[in-house]
């Protein structure tokens, strides 16, 4: 019997069920029957609850939230979302990289920094890191680079080993390695790191005059971080350390904010520049292209069930609106592709019809059946056509945000530049920004690293390696992993 205000248990067709305690059995001590529909449901449902999950950014956690323009930067970019006065609904999700879905939070590693916006112009997704640049240059070293992280096949573990060895073969990585070995490469929360588009893109305004542009998402908590030992201890005690407290401090009302901030750079000035500023290793110092505020970003709910609302998220960096637009960035170009098709091998090809994923505008769009298809479709299901359905409207509609290319096909991720090297921006990181004490845990945490399983002869090269980033910071790290092999004899 039920009070009130109690809901009856149905099925998943709605059909009330008799027990949700006791199978249907000839007699109490009897054989359970094959008609008991619902003990099958539950039975069969359960074996399904789990999806694929990503691969990478597999753990992680979001919630809802506010986007809020604060200032005026109409003279750049037309999209709606970033006109004066717009308040745009979002979702934000936080991640690790490498590891699995149960995996700790607090393992070293970059953190996803992915974000939603509803916009009045269709969904704009920005996939970000909490670091401003990336491990390579090239979306053909991609997979190889995520496998290096990941497990090998003999033993199914991870190993330091081989993700020495990628590295110190990838010269590109020592900026990002030099970033994650350091304080920010363990955040003491999501609310205590920034979001980085790492890329960059286009911007256009009204009057069709292209910029471009990266986001930098200051985190109004302030930056924080975790010692390897503290980051080593939660590991054990608490895994969703992250998890736990984003979402905590959302349901106390503490709602975390990021201001948004824009590196600017002219349309011409790319050419000339002394990098090639699409290169996803490097940032544009801010000396040369300083922060522009733009509004804010405040996360205020929490999803309702992870599943639907987290799990089944799917950002993707192909989702521009008008007045924003892709670069000749080789990694975003790669990602273009990548993401959606993630999505459609990990949540079937009708993933924007799940309520997260869909817009909060119409959607005319040709796409036609398929699994899981929920919202119907109706004639004319073709274009052109001559009844009336959805017409691209190439002269008042969004225009194809574009720059020029030509020269031959090749293998080769940009042309050399005067300041194009791998170790330069590393080694700023190391001696400008970095002080006694931060460069002190960057060599403990690097030789802690190193003493774990990287046997010769990619010890030697991840020594050279991080000599080229500092000479003085490699032969501390020389020392100490010597020291360490010592003191274990
Ligand atoms: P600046 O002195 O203007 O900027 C240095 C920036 O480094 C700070 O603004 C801060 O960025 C970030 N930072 C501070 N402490 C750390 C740390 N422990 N680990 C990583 N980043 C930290 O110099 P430049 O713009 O010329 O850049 C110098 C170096 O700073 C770069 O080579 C790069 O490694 C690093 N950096 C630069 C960024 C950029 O976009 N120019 C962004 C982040 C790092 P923030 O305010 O974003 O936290």
């Amino acid at each position: 019997m039920t009070n009130d205000s109690q809901k009856p248990t149905t099925n998943d067709a709605g059909i009330p069920v008799p027990s949700d305690e006791f199978s249907l059995t000839v007699g109490p001590d009897g054989p359970i029957l094959l008609q008991d529909h619902y003990l099958i449901e539950q039975m069969a449902n359960f074996n399904r609850e789990r999806i694929p999950e990503r691969q990478p950014h597999a753990k992680g956690s979001g919630a809802f939230g506010r986007f809020e323009v604060t200032k005026d930067v109409s003279q750049y970019t037309k999209a709606a979302v970033f006109q004066p006065g717009a308040k745009t609904d979002m979702l934000a999700r936080f991640s690790t990289v490498a590891g699995e879905r149960g995996s700790p939070d607090t393992w070293r590693d970059p953190r996803g920094f992915a974000l939603k916006f509803y916009t009045s112009q269709g969904n704009y997704d920005m996939v970000g890191n909490n670091t401003p640049v990336f491990f390579i240059r090239d979306p053909m070293k991609f997979q190889h680079f995520i496998r290096s992280q990941k497990r090998r096949a003999d033993n199914n573990l991870r190993d330091h080993d081989m993700q020495w060895d990628f590295w110190s073969l990838s010269p590109e990585s020592a900026h990002q390695v030099t970033y994650l070995m350091g304080d920010r490469g363990i955040p003491k929360t999501w609310r205590h790191m920034n979001g980085y588009s790492s890329h960059t893109y286009m911007w256009v305004n009204a009057k069709s005059h292209k910029f471009w542009v990266k986001y930098h998402f200051k985190t109004d908590q302030g930056i924080d971080f975790l010692t390897q030992a503290e980051a080593d201890r939660l590991a054990g005690v608490d895994g969703d350390y992250h998890t736990r407290d984003l979402f905590e401090a959302i349901e106390r009302g503490d709602h975390p904010s990021w201001t948004l901030k824009m590196q600017i750079m002219p349309f011409d000035e790319a050419v000339t520049y002394r990098f090639n500023p699409f290169d996803l290793t490097k940032v544009w110092p801010h000396s040369d292209y300083p922060l522009i505020e733009v509004g804010r970003m405040t996360l205020n709910r929490n999803p309702t069930d992870n599943h639907t609302e987290i799990e089944q998220a799917a950002f993707e960096v192909n989702s521009l609106v008008p007045g924003i637009g892709p670069s000749p960035d080789k990694m975003l170009l790669g990602r273009i592709f990548s993401y959606a098709d993630a999505h459609r091998a990990r949540l079937g090809v009708n993933y924007k019809q799940i309520p997260v994923n869909r817009p909060k505008v119409p959607v005319h769009s040709y796409s036609k059946d398929g699994t899981m298809r929920v919202e119907n479709v109706s004639d004319p299901v073709y274009a052109p056509n001559s009844k009336g359905g959805p017409k691209a409207d190439p002269v008042h509609g969004p225009q194809v945000e574009v720059w020029q290319a030509s020269g031959e096909f090749v293998h080769s991720a940009y042309t050399k530049r005067k300041d194009d090297d791998d170790f330069g921006q590393a080694g700023a990181l190391v001696r400008k920004v970095m002080d006694n004490a931060a460069r002190d845990r960057l060599v403990s945490n690097v030789v802690g690293h190193l003493k774990d399983g990287v046997k010769e002869p990619v010890l030697a090269r991840a020594i050279e390696y991080w000599r080229k980033i500092d000479q003085a910071v490699g032969d501390r790290i020389a020392r100490g992993v010597k020291r360490e092999r010592i003191a274990a004899e």
